[in-house]
């Protein structure tokens, strides 16, 4: 199964599917690298799976065209297009064992026994089920059955693989080993994957790169990394990880850290990148893990409404003067001693911790 070429590359241009007049998908353009593995992030009715099922051949776009390795393959049947798929509704055949569900694909595509048995095989190790294979479904845990469906998809080489929340059903644990299962597949086997998830953990763990959807549109796309650190707009601040969110005007700028005039005070900002003038309004996101208690730079005073201790870290949530709720985030270090809930403690941050995004 590792021996064929690689992944492919794939290319959206001016993608839109509308219900009537309502638009799942609204003119997106993107660009998956051959051997990448992306995945679409986002909120639910946001256009997720509207995508991965126009990239599988499952939903007409209305506008727009799928190029995949160079060619266009928006007129190709679904069963032309060479994608392996794991969707939710796909489920597995109660009737059939492990190897029957694995080996249907290949029946389907005309293959005799001896080469169905031997590539069920490989599919079978591939997903560490071997020994599963005569087996029902019913007979195998969630994970082992999400494990199935992905033997399945990938049982044919498939140049890539799309996901759609496969493990949507399973719990949190079971989740994360499968996570580090898949992301090391995709490292061995080098095919384009696409994902969709609403979980924003999944798709940092597992992602060469993120494409926020929201509304149709992919709002933001990146390495996790780098959506994590310079989020653009408030709404992927705050999708991807928490934010608080502070307004405030420039009232000067002296090497590149801008004094902003905010209802609790003066707070100073390091511009970074992103260039401001003064007058000029801006939105500042701050992670809670950055906020530190103690006296520093942008010092203030806040109350403690509540301390929870949470094992790897605590959550502080704090009021200040003027009413803005801030999250404050303390490490394992610090969570020990934990501010008691209704004093008031004094709190700041870097200069360069902020980063301004765009309103909604
Ligand atoms: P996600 O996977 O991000 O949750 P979907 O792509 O399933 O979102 O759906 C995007 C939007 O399109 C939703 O508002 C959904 O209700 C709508 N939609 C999806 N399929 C259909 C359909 N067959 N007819 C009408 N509306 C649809
Ligand atoms: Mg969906």
């Amino acid at each position: 199964m590792t021996d064929e070429s690689a992944g492919q590359d794939i290319r959206l241009y001016g993608l839109s599917k509308y219900y009537g007049d309502f638009r799942a998908l609204d003119d997106v353009n993107l660009h998956v690298a051959a051997g990448e593995f992306l995945t679409l992030l986002g909120p639910s009715g946001s256009g997720k799976s509207t995508l991965l099922m126009a990239l599988a051949g499952f939903v007409e776009p209305t506008h727009g065209d799928i190029f995949v390795g160079g060619s266009s393959i928006t007129a190709l049947a679904p069963e032309k297009r060479d994608f392996g798929v794991v969707f939710q509704g796909y489920a597995l055949f109660p009737h059939m064992t492990v190897a029957g569900n694995v080996g249907y694909p290949l029946k389907v595509r005309g293959l005799g026994k001896p080469e169905i048995a031997a590539k069920v095989r490989d599919a079978l190790d591939l997903v560490q089920l071997g020994h599963l294979a005569t087996r029902l479904p019913k007979q195998l845990s969630g994970g082992q059955q999400q494990r199935v469906a992905l033997a399945r998809a990938l049982v044919f080489s498939p140049k890539m693989l799309l996901l759609d929340e496969p493990m949507g059903a399973l719990d949190k644990k079971l989740r994360h080993d499968l996570q580090l299962e898949l992301r090391q597949l995709h490292r061995r086997l080098g095919r384009t994957f696409v994902n969709v998830t609403h979980d924003q953990e999944e798709a940092m763990a597992m992602s060469d790169r993120i494409a926020i959807m929201r509304a149709g549109k992919i709002e933001q796309l990146g390495a996790p990394r780098a959506l994590y650190d310079a989020p653009e707009t408030r709404f992927v601040a705050d999708f991807l990880g928490k934010s608080n969110f502070i307004e405030g005007k420039v009232t000067g700028i002296d090497a590149g850290i801008a004094t902003l005039d905010t209802a609790d005070g003066p707070v100073v900002h390091a511009l970074g990148t992103r260039p401001a003038g003064i007058g000029d309004s801006l939105l500042l996101a701050l992670r809670p893990q950055k906020l530190m208690l103690g006296p520093g730079p942008n010092s203030r005073k806040a109350t403690v409404e509540t301390a929870i201790f949470l094992g790897t870290h605590a959550e502080v949530s704090l009021r200040c003067a003027s009413g803005l709720a801030l999250a404050l985030n303390l490490g394992i270090e610090n969570a020990q001693a934990l501010p008691a809930e209704g004093t008031t403690v004094e709190l700041g941050w870097d200069p360069a911790a902020t980063v301004a995004v765009r309103p909604d």
